[in-house]
């Protein structure tokens, strides 16, 4: 499962925060998944709560906010919103699309117990 990899690469990315930053345990972690990133959000959920038991993400809550999609459309010279990579654009229904907005996977917030 995509998502069980990419699960493993958030708790490096916080394991790693911990190391430099000396913490033990993670109270919440908020988390952004665009809407374009790819990303099965209750899938990653559920990886991330597989892997949590005895790291620092145990017992951590989990915030996954998704950040809409959106792309420069080169027909109409503009933003437009989209809810996926293969949409047409909204105003002109073409194709020449390049996804601006809600495409990253990314750890937005890191909220640590007191040492
Ligand atoms: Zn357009």
């Amino acid at each position: 499962m995509h998502e069980m990899s990419l699960a493993g690469g958030i708790l490096r990315i916080v394991e790693d925060a911990a190391a430099r930053e000396r913490f033990g345990r993670v109270r919440c972690l908020a988390l952004e998944a665009g809407v374009l990133a790819g990303v099965e959000v209750r899938a990653l959920r559920f990886a991330l709560e597989a892997i949590a038991p005895g790291t620092v993400l145990e017992g951590a809550t989990i915030e996954i906010d998704e950040p809409p999609g959106s792309a420069w459309c080169m027909a109409c010279s503009e933003t437009v919103p989209i809810a996926s990579r293969v949409d047409p654009c909204p105003r002109c229904g073409r194709h020449q699309l390049m996804p601006n907005g809600g495409t990253e996977l990314k750890v937005r917030e890191l909220i640590v117990h007191d040492a």
